[in-house]
This record gives structure tokens, C-alpha cells and sequence, in this order.
């Protein structure tokens, strides 16, 4: 079934983007009213989220199936796909809560020292919207249980005060929204909308910055749920402060209400969001394994559950025992001590040199046999060992477009998991760069 989603995004898409980023999504199954895909890198999940989240959504949707939501988990290497009936699954939700991932409930989220505070505003907001803070203005980095709390309160109101409207949206969509009604003439009927709720939930409200005419709108959205005594939370990555190009009224409001940070975990509060994790997916690991895991990765959950993922995925498709040991192994090549930040010319030139060719032909225009697969190779190493942004790999290569270096990128990927060659020599090149 999930090849009847795929067929209606190939039927959307170029060829060479659907090669590229479709055909190693694997449906993991669903849980708890969410189909879970798996992508093989992290780098790849970004991608699809930013560019594809859209239209996938529009295709479950289109093929009236009854999972509204999904999403995108790392899975390195993820095993064969499995079969998913995602047209039998769970009950359709209704309509203004449909936009909550069920998942993000306070029942799921751990409470710890870093976000304890936000989690008791949220809770007392949660209990008497509108009369405890507001707005309630949640900020810290990625991946960090922004999103999550704010629908853990979207959840709880709508079971508490039932006739309330709720109304979540990311600060992107609200922006895509106001172009659309300004340019099809429909403002009365957007204003309406938002200012008809009861608790509006508006999501990374940093990308507001330096959007005049959303901030405008906002500002009017914001004065009239705010004199209604209405509920407003909002997330950001950052406090108000520094969020720049905000104009100053704006900012002063955020600061009305209260101002709460989650910080990352510490490592028990990892282990115990591990821990809740595994027993929903109803898998039995160990202590000393979820440990391990929780000490590699320190500042992102959803980077935890994607290595808690991978090692789970590791486990079965070897047919091992779950033990520390295949744990390290699963994660070896994600967390092998990173060197210090590699020179891109060094790397352009080691490589050159191991193919018997100068560094010239590599960053220039020429499409011999010989020259491409090095040059693609060098690409990759760039995007791997440094910092350096696709469209500046596309300079450092002679001007090229950041499609193309994607391209080359993903094509290397898919040779170095099938061709023990091209494995051997990526080794031997970075061992020669670091
Ligand atoms: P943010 O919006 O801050 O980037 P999210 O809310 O999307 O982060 O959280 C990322 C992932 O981590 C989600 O899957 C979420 O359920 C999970 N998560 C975050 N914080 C917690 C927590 N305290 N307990 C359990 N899961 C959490
Ligand atoms: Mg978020």
C-alpha cells in the first residue's frame, strides 16, 4: 500500500529526485496512529522534511488513508521494507485537533532538570488556558521537546475543555498562508480564522524574523486572541531577545507572559526517554545497552531515538543478541571521534593525487570516465569531513549547481554501501586527509 503513496509522488516529481530520495524510504510500521518511515541518513531525513514533507502528506491523504501523520526516523541501512496496511489503522482524528501528533502527549514526554520548568508552565496552562501565563514563549535548540510540549498541551485542553478551538501552525505555514489569502484575496477569511481561537499554538515563531508583513499580521492576530484573554504559546530556538529584525513590538509582547527554556538532557533523563521509548516499540534491551546509547548522543532526542533505531535495526538484520557490544558496532561509523575540520583543498588535493590526476581536473569542467567518479568522490568527502554547505561544494567544484553535487553525493553513498571498492578507497582517503 505504501507503494500506492510512492506512485502518486513519482507521478509529482522528477525522476532523478525520486531515484534519489525515494526508493530507500522504508514504512517501519505505525505507532500509535503515526506511520513511521525509515531514511537512511540524517542528512537525507532534513531533505525530504524540508522539500518532500508536503507532498507526502498530500498523497496519504489523497489515497484516503487513515493515517493523518508520519514521520521521519534515521535508519542507516534499514532492513527490507515491511509490508504496512496503512489504510486500516486508526480512526481518522477530527479535524482542528488532526494537526497534534498523538504521540506528543505529557504521558509521553520525561520530565527532567532541563525542562522541568517548561513542563510545569505547560501543565499550567494547559489546566486554566488563557489565565495562568500568556503568552507562555518555549525556546532551545533542536530537537529538544519544543514541539512536543506545545501539543502535549494542545491534547490536554481539548480533553479538558472539549468546545475550545485549537489551533496549531508552524510560523512557516501561517507565512504561506497570509501570501496565499493576500494574493487571492481572501484576508477577511484569514484573520477570521486565527482569531477564532481559543489556543493558538504557532511553532518556531524565529522564522517570523525579517518577514515584515507576517510580523504585521501577527502583531494584529496576536492583539486580538491576547485581549479576548485567549491562549497563545509560542516556540522558538531562541529567546525574544535575540531573535533579530523583530520589530519591538512584537518582542515586548512575547516578554508579556513567561519565558521558559528547555535545556538538553542530562544523561538519567536520556536513559529514561530511551527507556519509554522501548517499551512502546515493545522491545526488551538492556540497561547497560540503552546506557551506551544514551552517552553517544548528548544533544538531540530525536537523534537519540534514531540511534536507539539503528541499533535495534542493526541487531535483527544480524541476527545477534541486542548486547553493548553490537551497540558500539552499530553506531561506530555515526560516532567515530570526529578529526578537527578538514581543509575542502586538502581534500580535493589527496584525492586528486590518489587517482593520478591534478587537483585542476577535479574542480574543472571535464566529464571523462576517469575524472567524474573521483570528482564525486571528492564531493563527498567535502560534505562529510567539513562544514561546507552544498552550494559551497558547488563553488569549490568550478561553479557547480547544488543539484548536481547532491547527486554526486547520493550516488556515492548508494556505491559505498554495494561496492566493497569504493568502501576501500573511501577509507583510504580519509585515513590520508585526517
Ligand atoms: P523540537 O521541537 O524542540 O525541535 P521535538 O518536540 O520535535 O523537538 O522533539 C524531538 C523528538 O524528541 C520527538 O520525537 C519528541 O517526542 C522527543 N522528545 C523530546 N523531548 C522529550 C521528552 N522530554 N520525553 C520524551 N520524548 C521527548
Ligand atoms: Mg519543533
Amino acid at each position: 500500500v505504501w507503494q500506492h503513496v510512492l506512485e502518486h509522488i513519482r507521478r509529482n516529481i522528477t525522476e532523478v529526485e525520486y531515484h534519489t530520495w525515494f526508493e530507500r524510504i522504508r514504512p517501519l510500521g505505525i505507532r500509535e496512529g503515526v506511520l513511521e518511515l525509515a531514511v537512511p541518513t540524517s542528512f537525507a531525513l532534513d531533505w525530504i522534511k524540508r522539500h518532500y514533507a508536503p507532498l507526502i502528506q498530500e498523497a496519504l491523504g489523497l489515497l484516503g488513508a487513515q493515517v493523518p501523520r508520519f514521520e521521519l526516523l534515521v535508519v542507516p541501512g534499514a532492513a527490507q521494507p515491511v509490508q504496512v496496511d496503512i489504510f486500516q489503522a486508526v480512526p481518522q482524528a477530527d479535524q482542528g485537533k488532526s494537526k497534534l501528533n498523538p504521540k506528543y502527549t505529557f504521558e509521553n514526554f520525561v520530565v527532567g532538570p532541563n525542562n522541568n520548568l517548561a513542563h510545569a508552565a505547560a501543565v499550567a496552562v494547559a489546566e486554566s488556558p488563557g489565565k495562568a501565563y500568556n503568552p507562555l514563549f518555549i525556546y532551545g535548540g533542536v530537537g529538544l521537546g519544543k514541539t512536543h510540549l506545545m501539543h502535549a498541551v494542545g491534547h490536554s485542553v481539548a480533553k479538558r475543555f472539549p468546545s475550545l478551538k485549537i489551533e496549531y501552525v508552524s510560523t512557516e505555514t501561517f507565512t504561506n498562508e497570509l501570501i496565499n489569502a493576500i494574493r487571492e484575496d481572501r484576508m477577511a477569511e484569514f484573520r477570521e480564522r486565527y482569531r477564532s481561537v481559543d489556543l493558538l499554538l504557532v511553532d518556531d515563531i524565529q522564522f517570523i524574523a525579517g518577514k515584515e508583513r507576517t510580523q504585521e499580521e501577527f502583531f494584529h492576530t496576536f492583539n486580538a486572541l491576547f485581549e479576548a484573554h485567549k491562549q497563545i504559546i509560542l516556540s522558538s530556538d531562541r529567546p525574544p531577545k535575540d531573535i533579530l529584525t523583530l520589530e519591538a513590538r512584537l518582542r515586548s509582547r512575547f516578554e508579556w507572559g513567561l519565558i521558559t527554556d528547555i535545556q538538553p538532557p542530562d544523561l538519567e533523563t536520556r536513559i529514561a526517554i530511551l527507556k519509554m521509548n522501548a517499551e512502546q516499540r515493545g522491545l526488551r534491551i538492556g540497561e547497560d545497552v540503552l546506557e551506551y546509547i544514551a552517552r553517544q548522543v548528548t544533544s538531540n532526542i530525536r537523534e537519540l531515538e534514531g540511534a536507539l533505531m539503528r541499533v535495534v535495526a542493526y541487531a535483527s538484520l544480524n541476527g545477534v543478541e541486542l548486547t553493548r557490544q553490537v551497540a558500539a558496532k552499530a553506531l561506530s561509523d555515526i560516532f567515530a571521534p570526529r578529526e578537527v575540520e578538514v581543509d575542502p583543498q586538502e581534500i580535493v588535493r589527496v584525492v586528486a593525487e590518489h587517482f593520478g590526476l591534478r587537483p585542476e581536473d577535479l574542480v574543472g569542467g571535464g566529464r571523462r570516465k576517469e575524472v567524474v567518479l573521483p570528482r564525486q568522490m571528492a564531493m563527498f568527502l567535502v560534505r562529510e569531513l567539513t562544514r561546507a554547505s552544498l552550494p559551497e561544494i558547488g563553488q569549490l567544484f568550478g561553479g557547480r549547481d547544488h543539484t548536481t553535487v547532491l547527486y554526486a553525493i547520493q550516488k556515492v553513498q548508494e556505491l559505498s554501501e554495494s561496492d566493497r571498492e569504493v568502501q576501500a578507497i573511501l577509507r583510504t582517503l580519509k585515513e590520508k586527509v585526517g
